[in-house]
């Protein structure tokens, strides 16, 4: 099998809240997202998608994306898309880095593979472990009293994990977490991502004002040593997110007895193959995780579905569903959240379709 074409889309994901905001006044109104789409010279077809969360949250961003699959997707021609492994030596020798780039490809290759094979993704990721897997909602950032009264909204549509989002002026963010944690209810649970938005000495303030309150504290500095400092000074349950981008980084945090969670978004490591692997190497280390993205629709929730109910139940401390955040859907037989739960498609790959009214006519394309 070879790769005969890639044509990239572009399509707007606005939000049903109007927009989304986190630490240092970052927010986002409408998601710009890109669609891949990898044809091959037997007819099948596979499909990815990579949405940055914004230009300032990652090394990444949306038109940087679209420019280097432009300087990527020529060399892929005639490449085996089974060949997964082969195809992301090959993407890392064509270019170096990025790995936001290749996520999309990737995942259509997956897609390609599972549609070869008569399989799920996740079967091929792995297995399924029960019916469905649990998601978490992020809530974004506003007055303490406002965020609190997101709890009772989204626990009636079925979430009982909540990720508050804090990294603003501490004193405020003491009250956030203590406005949403009253809200709270038996088997609940909350985590305080901050986003990289304090310094040390502000995360230690927030740390010890809510000593007493049962959360979670998602990346409360920028940098690993800086996350890791607040870590060992403090008691609560820790998630690391934003800094861990490689097996290395795994490996060093498991070796400091700081990774508690955390957080594998796809396109941070590159792709479901790559994903995978970090996925696989924190399940041996007993380590939980949150499996996500960046951001997404319909593509992106269908890709995240399959690599977390994938994933050891267990060891699943949460996923997300951001195909319900944004207005636009853009793929029929995409997953859905049922009471707070999602489960992966049983359809062969990743169970989806594209509508390609909603996607326009193709950015660019390649082909052989
Ligand atoms: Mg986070």
């Amino acid at each position: 099998m070879k790769i005969e074409r890639i044509s990239v889309y572009q399509v707007d994901l606005p939000l049903h809240e109007g927009s989304y905001k986190w630490s240092g006044g970052k927010s986002v109104d409408v998601f710009d997202s890109t669609l891949v789409c990898v044809e091959t010279n037997t007819g099948l077809t596979g499909w990815g998608e990579v949405c940055p969360l914004g230009p300032a949250y990652l090394p990444a961003y949306a038109g940087g994306c679209r420019a280097g699959l432009q300087e990527l997707a020529p060399h892929l021609l005639g490449l085996n898309p089974l060949h997964l492994e082969q195809l992301n030596r090959n993407m890392d020798a064509i270019l170096k880095g990025h790995p936001s780039v290749k996520s999309p490809v990737d995942i259509a290759c997956w897609d390609i593979l599972g549609q070869a094979s008569g399989q799920p993704v996740c079967s091929l990721l792995g297995g399924r472990y029960e019916d469905d897997f649990v998601l978490y909602r992020a809530i974004s950032q506003e007055a303490p009293d406002a965020m609190a009264d997101r709890v009772q909204q989204y626990r009636e549509e079925g979430y009982r994990r909540f990720q508050l989002k804090v990294g603003g002026d501490p004193d405020i963010d003491i009250e956030r977490i203590r406005a949403v944690s009253a809200k709270l209810e038996p088997g609940d649970k909350l985590v305080a991502d901050a986003n990289t938005g304090w310094l040390m000495h502000e995360a230690m303030r927030v740390v010890r004002a809510v000593q007493d309150i049962d959360v979670y504290i998602e990346q409360p500095c920028f940098s690993y040593e800086e996350c890791l400092a607040v870590q060992r000074r403090c008691n609560h349950p820790f998630v690391f997110d934003e800094v861990i981008d490689s097996m290395n980084m795994i490996l060093r945090g498991n070796a400091d007895l700081a990774m508690d969670v955390v957080n594998i978004k796809i396109s941070k490591f590159g792709g479901l193959t790559r994903a995978k692997q970090a996925r696989d190497l924190c399940a041996s280390l007993g380590i939980g995780m949150t499996i996500e993205d960046s951001w997404g629709g319909d593509v992106t929730t269908a890709a995240i579905s399959h690599l977390a109910h994938s994933t050891p139940t267990e060891l699943l401390f949460t996923s997300t569903d951001f195909n319900s955040y944004v207005t636009v859907s853009t793929a029929e037989g995409a997953p859905q959240r049922q009471h707070g739960r999602m489960s992966a498609s049983e359809a062969p790959g990743l169970g989806i379709n594209p509508y390609r009214e909603v996607l326009g006519d193709p950015v660019f394309e390649v082909s052989s």
